[in-house]
């Protein structure tokens, strides 16, 4: 998807402020982080929303989860807690129409989120 910003990390034409990257995943710091630690996991796969998911997704978005549980484990912040958040349309507050998990946490996080 070459009008796509996350794809365009995943093509090397923008340089994100990378924690981790495979085959299929990337993830990288938020650039206008909403907590201490936030930083963004994402398929290298296009996948606009979680509406779009198909059954064959299920081992990929299982990975973007351990993906985002290792990188809390390395940041050291997976005993204080951390929270992992995807939102979906733009009602929710998506902005950018590439499937990504925000791993959020270093400050209390409040419930319900706004
Ligand atoms: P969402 O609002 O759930 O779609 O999340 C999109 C996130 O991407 C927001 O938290 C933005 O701050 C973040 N973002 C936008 N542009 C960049 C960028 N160039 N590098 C890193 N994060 C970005
Ligand atoms: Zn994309």
């Amino acid at each position: 998807m070459k009008d796509c910003l996350f794809c365009r990390m995943v093509a090397g034409e923008i340089v994100p402020d990378r924690v981790y990257e495979d085959d299929e995943i990337l993830a990288f710091r938020d650039i206008n982080p909403q907590a201490p630690l936030h930083v963004l996991v994402i398929p290298k796969r296009h996948i606009d929303t979680t509406n779009d998911l198909v059954d064959d997704d299920a081992g990929r978005v299982g990975r973007l989860i351990l993906i985002a549980r290792k990188i809390a484990v390395t940041e050291g912040v997976d005993e204080v807690g951390y929270r992992l958040v995807i939102n979906c349309n733009a009602g929710a507050g998506q902005s950018v129409f590439h499937l990504h998990v925000h791993l959020l946490a270093g400050r209390r996080l409040s419930w319900p989120p706004g």
